[in-house]
């Protein structure tokens, strides 16, 4: 149970925060009734909200602003499929559970896709990811044949053409994705917010639950009474319950650029060590790291994107940061993300957590998937909830670190 020192502390404010207005919504206060109370207004409450208020009265709780955690300042990058490479996700899981919840993931993609069209977010097409190396050129082979096997378009491309488009030098070759692209994503969370709230959701800002127990979700000034709370508050799921996923740090950067010329055509992966993706983002390039079980001193994260962007793009001058900022990640030890309920006489608990920073499309999937459950239509939730094996992350720091690098690339 949570106690009121352990409601989650604000996150200083990304960059995507600073650029545009933000719809705001009053904080809970007094006593409210709904058939559904959802915990977190990230990617996953929302989506869970979204898809339930046609049927069902739905809370929303968010303890900061809606977007404020990870969904509001991460890569923007909406992508298929899960952290775990397609390769390993087939050796681990078989070719036809591997390729079953893939497509799963695919199908959210598509739908935040037609989401940010309609609210007229600005949508850059196609996701590259590029290798620097023999090892990661083999790696993208093997992702292409998966791709193929299931019936979407992708492209192997040679130096020249994956040079063309990122405009960075050293990589041998790319894998080009056009069915993914990327956004803002705090205008994403605004947009979803915007229409759960057309749809009846109630939302709160600034609203932390502190206790969730028979039914009754209370904080400071006030009561939900609902059967049924989805937690989905990432990396703070802990706080409530033991948990198998370890807490990891990423950080991200988002510099002017001097001219126009300098900036990748769409967001591009490195499967190298450094930098992890960069991309434009209107006249900016966004970078992001890798990831690390400590918050790394601001200084150093500087140090170090500067020095990946110094290495992979020469032409590129580099400018005064606009802003340098980082967010939470739950990773679990398989790099699956973990599904799980907990059925009580007076409430009905559901959660999802673990999607080890490739969640966007991820967390909209479970928020479907738990959704569905709490209609009482089980089958995508306990399908979801059967990929990971569970296991305790009981790996060295070091190993996470590896891990979280593997997740980016
Ligand atoms: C820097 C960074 C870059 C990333 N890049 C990408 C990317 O490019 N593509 C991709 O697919 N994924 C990316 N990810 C991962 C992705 O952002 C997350 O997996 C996803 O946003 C998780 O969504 P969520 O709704 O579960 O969590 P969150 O967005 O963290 O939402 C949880 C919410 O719960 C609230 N909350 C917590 N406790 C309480 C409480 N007690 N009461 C009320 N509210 C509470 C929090 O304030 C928070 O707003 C990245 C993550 C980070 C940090």
């Amino acid at each position: 149970m949570l106690s009121p020192s352990l409601a989650p502390s604000a996150l200083p404010a990304s960059w995507y925060q600073c650029q545009g207005a933000a719809r705001s919504y009053t904080s809970a206060y007094g006593s409210y009734a709904a058939d559904v109370c959802v915990i977190g207004g990230g990617i996953m409450g929302l989506s869970v909200a979204l898809a339930l208020a046609k049927t069902r009265s739905v809370v929303l709780l968010e303890a900061h602003q809606i977007g404020a955690g990870a969904s509001g300042r991460n890569g923007g990058q909406i992508l298929p499929g899960f952290a775990l490479p397609e390769e390993d996700l087939v050796a681990k899981l078989g070719a036809y559970t591997a390729q079953k919840a893939w497509c799963m993931t695919r199908s959210s993609q598509q739908a935040l896709q037609r989401l940010a069209l309609e609210h007229n977010i600005l949508y850059q097409p196609g996701v590259l990811v590029a290798a620097p190396d023999k090892t990661g050129l083999a790696s993208l082979k093997k992702r292409a044949k998966f791709w193929q096997d299931v019936g979407q378009e992708v492209h192997l491309l040679e130096a020249h053409d994956t040079h063309s488009i990122t405009k960075a030098q050293g990589y041998m070759g790319g894998l080009l994705d056009p069915g993914s692209g990327s956004l803002d994503p705090y205008a994403l969370m605004q947009a979803m917010a915007f229409e759960a709230q057309a749809a009846g959701v109630q939302i709160f800002e600034d609203s932390a639950v502190l206790h969730a127990q028979h039914g009754k979700i209370t904080g400071v000034g006030f009561e939900v009474l609902a059967p049924e709370v989805v937690w989905a508050v990432n990396t703070h799921l802990k706080h409530w319950k033991p948990s198998k996923t370890q807490k990891a740090h990423t950080f991200m950067m988002a510099m002017p650029a001097s001219c126009p010329e300098d900036l990748p055509t769409m967001a591009v992966y490195d499967t190298g060590f450094g930098m992890h993706y960069f991309r434009a983002q209107g006249d900016h390039l966004v970078f992001g790291s890798g990831t690390s079980p400590v918050l790394v001193p601001k200084v150093l994260q500087k140090a170090w994107l500067y020095a990946s962007v110094r290495r992979r793009m020469p032409a590129f001058k580099p400018q005064t940061a606009s802003r340098l900022w980082s967010g939470p990640l739950d990773v679990t030890s398989d790099l699956l993300p973990i599904l799980g309920k907990d059925h009580h006489r007076l409430q009905r608990t559901w959660w999802a957590e673990g999607f080890c920073g490739h969640g966007m499309a991820l967390a909209h999937c479970a928020g479907s998937a738990v959704a569905e459950a709490v209609l009482g239509k089980e089958d995508a939730f306990s399908f979801l909830s059967r990929l990971s094996s569970h296991t305790a992350p009981s790996l060295c720091k070091a190993a996470w670190l590896r891990l979280g690098h593997k997740a980016f690339g």
